[in-house]
């Protein structure tokens, strides 16, 4: 048996088999190929690959998803049978002797460029397809898997450390728990495996060898254990707290229907947070009273290209539908930082956490903001929708955005599209925000603190470094003044205030936020009946 020790990001046991994620990078490189009989071979193999791939991908998301989420790989697959595409590809082996993989490379770009000039929506779209499918084709051509989890049980991932849109892509129902060399517990992938419901460890140092695969271990998340190969009365014990655990939360699930109100009658509203529609069935099973927080970026992230107004109307419709009625709180776009996609080209940052992120990138590509803007108020129609934003520094920016929402509406109703209201609102996660708060008051409908981005700013201490989670102290008391001015100046102009962070979740603190005012807390939706619980005992 060998144990370790790393941050624990959610309380809970798993006990599976261990599985090292591979990332497999590859560089690609442009070749003069002299045999362009065998190149033309390698691609027409590939090829079939990877129809053979997809028609596996179609099934198995029929099985788990439906026909709807199904099309999408037969559409793949009659792309990648489109003689044009094909015509393409063989002349640039024939004609320039490239080698296949840049062949395919440079007819996917030059085919995605072609969708994404025209004109109607739809074909838009298909600009991620034709790049996805080319993908899929030089990565079989160079050799290298798609980081995907190829198991039949679900497992306990071993990764050095992991990017949020890496952790968006995997297949949940594979995962048991996360296991990372490095990261920080106030990453944005420990918020993500929070809202998984997995019980995590980061920084846990550990060496990863590939005979760690398939070994069985156990991750207590109680106290940021990991153990390798574990031994009858360790596993015995482990099994006996993972079913205490459970027992624990069936008990918890009494809570269901029940109010979040004090002993002596405050009432404080409990909301979740999410990052995708998946989230929406754990909202609905924890009882919340809406959705406080959609991180809406991660519908942008593990992708070829911009999500259009469609695609981003059908999910927002989705949660703001299936919550039938109860507040969803979309947060626009909060790309930067950790959260990065390529397509969007923004160049290497010295400081990217105080770089070009969220409302900067919208207010600077109003096209973009405005696409995602639509979408919302198309959505809001179908329930209850408000909006937030992020990043906020200045009256001014605010000013700007309301403007804008302002030729978001006016469009829409000139274009005779129906669209409902939302109520709107700002993060309050940089001190400049707290500062002029009673200012930024009188121009939103509520506050939502961020107090993660909040206790990164007020400290000056990076949320991402592995190395400062010591003294990354979300209690110091710079940042529980910056919460209650934040209360006070909201509550001086007549809003209503919340608190979004993870800070909303410890309990140590909900007497403080109860006393301090706060109306309304948000947190993934694994901590809501527990909450409810220490709310109704205060
Ligand atoms: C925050 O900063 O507290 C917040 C909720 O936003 P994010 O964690 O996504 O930066
Ligand atoms: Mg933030």
């Amino acid at each position: 048996m060998m144990q370790c020790s790393g941050k624990s990001v959610l309380d809970g046991v798993a006990i599976g088999k261990l599985y090292l994620y591979q990332r497999q990078e590859y560089v690609l490189k442009k070749e003069i190929i002299s045999d362009v009989e065998a190149e033309k071979k390698r691609f027409w193999d590939a090829k079939a690959s990877a129809a053979a791939q997809l028609d596996e991908l179609y099934r198995k998301a029929l099985d788990e998803a439906g026909e709807e989420q199904a099309m999408i790989f037969d559409v793949h697959k009659m792309m990648l049978d489109d003689g044009d595409y094909l015509e393409a590809v063989i002349a640039k082996i024939e004609d320039e002797k490239l080698n296949a993989e840049y062949a395919v490379l440079e007819t996917g770009k030059s085919f995605a460029e072609i969708f994404a000039s025209m004109d109607d929506d739809y074909m838009r779209a298909r600009a991620a397809d034709v790049k996805d499918i080319s993908t899929r084709v030089v990565r079989i051509l160079a050799g290298v898997g798609d980081g995907g989890i190829h198991s039949d049980e679900p497992v306990i991932l071993l990764a050095d450390d992991l990017s949020p849109s890496e952790t968006v892509q995997m297949d949940k129902s594979k995962i048991l728990a996360f296991v990372t060399a490095g990261g920080s517990a106030n990453s944005h992938t420990a918020i993500l495996a929070r809202s998984m419901n997995i019980p995590s460890l980061v920084k846990t140092e550990l060496e990863l060898k590939s005979e760690y695969n398939g070994v069985t271990a156990v991750v207590d998340g109680f106290t940021g254990t990991l153990y390798i190969d574990p031994d009858e009365t360790v596993l015995k014990e482990m099994t006996a707290k993972r079913e205490r655990h459970q027992q624990e939360q069936k008990l918890l699930k009494e809570l269901k229907g029940k109010d979040n109100v004090t002993t002596d009658g405050r009432r404080i509203n409990l909301y979740a947070n999410i990052g995708n529609t998946e989230d929406v069935a754990k909202v609905l099973e924890s009882d919340a009273g809406g959705i406080g927080l959609f991180r809406s970026e991660f519908i942008y992230l593990g992708r070829e290209d911009y999500p259009t107004e469609e695609e981003q109307f059908e999910i927002y419709k989705e949660v703001i539908s299936r919550m039938a009625g109860k507040k969803v709180i979309i947060r626009t776009l909060d790309i930067g930082a950790d959260k990065q996609a390529d397509y969007f080209g923004i160049a290497k940052e010295e400081n990217p956490a105080m770089g070009y992120r969220a409302i900067r990138i919208c207010l600077d590509r109003v096209e973009m903001f405005k696409t995602q803007l639509r979408a919302i108020y198309r959505a809001s129609a179908f329930g209850t929708a408000a909006i937030m934003f992020p990043m906020i520094i200045s009256v001014a920016e605010i000013r700007r955005v309301k403007e804008i929402v302002e030729e978001v509406k006016e469009e829409l109703t000139a274009e005779g599209k129906a669209f409902g209201e939302a109520e709107l609102g700002i993060m309050i996660e940089t001190p400049a925000a707290v500062m002029i708060s009673d200012e930024l008051a009188k121009e939103v409908e509520f506050f939502s603190i961020g107090t993660n981005d909040l206790t990164q700013y007020t400290l000056a201490i990076d949320r991402q470094n592995q190395s400062l989670d010591n003294i990354y102290d979300a209690h110091h008391p710079a940042v529980l003044k910056m919460i209650k001015m934040t209360i006070d100046n909201g509550h001086a102009a007549g809003i209503w205030v919340g608190i979004c962070g993870e800070l909303a979740s410890d309990k140590t603190l909900t007497k403080t936020f109860v006393d301090m005012g706060l109306d309304e807390l948000s947190v993934s939706p694994t901590y809501v009946l527990g909450l409810r619980k220490t709310i109704r005992e205060i």
